[in-house]
């Protein structure tokens, strides 16, 4: 799965929700969350973010992160 980090935060640009095939971002309390059972790894968004807040969570110390994106995306 992909996850945002909280560089998105503060950022008005959703780039990366228009170019997602499975329409899974949902909005947070400040900055937008992946549903990290819903993202089909595409990798589509990484490259529109102008933040740089979308990562794979591959990379290291992103479990947080992926707790923290289904924490809000299932607050809807
Ligand atoms: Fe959507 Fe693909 Fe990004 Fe996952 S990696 S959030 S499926 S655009």
């Amino acid at each position: 799965t992909y996850v945002v980090i909280d560089n998105c935060i503060a950022c008005k640009y959703t780039d990366c929700v228009e170019v997602c095939p499975v329409d899974c971002f949902y909005e947070g309390e400040n900055m937008l969350v992946i549903h990290p059972d819903e993202c089909i790894d595409c990798g589509v968004c990484e490259p529109e973010c102008p933040a740089d807040a979308i990562r794979p969570d591959t990379e290291p110390e992103m479990e947080k992160w992926v707790e923290f994106n289904r924490k809000y995306s299932e607050a809807w």
